[in-house]
């Protein structure tokens, strides 16, 4: 039974992080293939909204053929005597928990990369249309978020339609992101922390400083603020910041107590401006993951649309199974794209200096703020193709990861000049390093604080390490 009556099927946060596969999908809203969607939530002023008005603009779900991923747009408009813009983040982030509520129901990402599955067996119970996904919203944000004191929701399916309003909502996103920009972390003695997405990885939280967006780049440190305000018993919380363990790497002590309660112990220590030892956990709707690059000691960045293989030859689906699932996995760090924005990105591993490769895109999209004598140094897919010639063009370009090359070999050499001291005889040394993350083809090898001899070398996919864990 429902827990609304005029809804056909169930309601509840039990079906909070229910996978909807390919299978047994009815339609899909949005997701890789549809190029133009959005969600954007809107503050207006109290005469301009109709409250629970529900519109669809556009062929509704009982309309769209079985099978099909067609282009939405959700607009929720929202109106309250206490509401302000500096909510609208907040009030868009509901959404996906929203509709993760509804059974048969999957809502992944944020912003322009929705991504929605209707199940066939919703569809089969009568959860045929956009009006009632549009009431089960309307009473979720009233109940919950009794700031808003009235609300309109808006679907668009219509292509033309989507294609005239699009650049409109990058350009609120835009908006929204450049006005959190310019507050330090050290200007702050409050982070704040979201668990939205512990109902599909357990041990992660996002925690978000002013230099630093959430992963799914929807939450902001003035949005967390904002949210855990006005809904403090809600999915985003206040984390006092505590003492400063380690500032270059971005190591305090409230985030790790705050990490060590909210994961059950999983995750003790957090570093926020390293991708390496304790890096943040990455959840599963990051906008982009970094990828470190063993061969040049430097750090790939791919976004979720992007399509086909990145240098390494990996896809990103491949590299962010890698690092999503709540953990921490050295080299990798599922993020948003408004981090690359911060001066914290990165920081402690080199920044930008350390970045060697991106796609063309993203590129484009933060050139402004990547340091100008490194920008030409940065390899895009359409300068390499494979890690080889990556090698090459950073060798011709002088990237700076260049020289940390011919440190690295001058080390070797005197490493292997040295006398060994307690090495077992015939062992030979195998690599000096301090952290080494090494990962090709499926393969995941690190090696901490190393001076390694070996006599053996064992090689685990990461299929026996996940099967291991289980
Ligand atoms: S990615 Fe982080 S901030 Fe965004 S919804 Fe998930 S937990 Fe919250």
């Amino acid at each position: 039974m429902s827990m609304f009556k005029d809804i056909p099927v169930d309601v509840g946060v039990i079906y909070e992080g229910e996978r909807i596969r390919r299978n047994d999908m009815h339609i899909e809203l949005g997701g890789p293939t549809v190029k133009e969607k959005f969600e954007l939530a809107k503050v207006r002023p109290m005469n301009e909204v109709d409250d629970g008005k529900v519109t669809i603009i556009g062929p509704d779900i009982k309309d769209l053929k079985e099978g099909g991923a067609y282009p939405l747009g959700i607009l929720v408009e929202a109106a309250g005597a206490t509401l302000d813009q500096g909510l609208e983040g907040v009030i868009e982030r509901r959404i996906h928990g929203y509709l993760n509520f509804i059974e048969g129901f999957m809502h992944l990402n944020q912003r322009y990369d929705i991504w929605m599955r209707l199940g066939k067996k919703s569809f089969q119970k009568g959860l045929n249309s956009f009006e009632q996904i549009g009431k089960v919203l309307y009473r979720l944000f009233k109940s919950e978020l009794p700031i808003i004191e009235k609300v309109q929701i808006t679907f668009i399916t219509d292509p033309v339609k989507i294609k005239e309003m699009y650049p409109a909502a990058l350009a609120e996103y835009e908006a929204r992101d450049a006005k959190a920009r310019g507050l330090k972390d050290e200007e702050v003695d409050t982070f704040y922390g979201c668990a939205l997405c512990q109902s599909f990885a357990p041990t992660h939280v996002c925690v978000i400083t002013p230099q630093r967006y959430s992963n799914c780049g929807a939450i902001s440190w003035f949005d967390g603020k904002a949210s855990a305000s006005i809904d403090p018993k809600g999915p985003v919380f206040a984390i006092p910041r505590g003492e400063v363990i380690n500032a270059e790497k971005g190591e305090f002590s409230g985030v790790n107590e705050m990490a060590k309660k909210r994961t059950m112990g999983e995750v003790t220590k957090v570093w926020l401006y390293t991708a390496f030892d304790h890096p943040h956990t990455s959840c599963g709707c990051f906008e982009a993951v970094t990828f470190y690059i063993p061969e040049v000691d430097g750090f790939g960045v791919v976004h979720r649309s992007f399509k086909g293989a990145t240098v390494n030859g990996l896809p990103f689906s491949t590299i962010a199974d890698s690092a999503a699932g709540g953990r921490q996995v050295d080299g990798f760090h599922g993020m948003s794209i408004e981090y690359m924005r911060s001066k914290k990105f990165f920081a402690a591993d080199g920044g930008w200096n350390r970045v060697v490769w991106l796609p063309k895109e993203i590129k484009e999209r933060v050139k402004d703020f990547i340091p100008a004598d490194i920008v030409d140094k940065i390899a895009t897919e359409e300068n390499v193709q494979s890690v080889e010639s990556l090698k090459a063009f950073l060798k011709e370009k002088n990237h700076p990861v260049v020289k940390n090359w011919k440190e690295e070999t001058a080390a070797t050499v005197e490493e292997a000049a040295a006398p060994a001291e307690a090495v077992s005889e015939g062992a030979v040394p195998v690599v000096t390093a301090s952290t080494l993350p090494i990962t090709a083809g499926g393969f995941k090898i690190i090696l901490k604080d190393a001076k390694i001899y070996a006599n053996k070398v064992i090689i685990k996919t990461l299929k026996d390490d996940k099967a291991e864990k289980r």
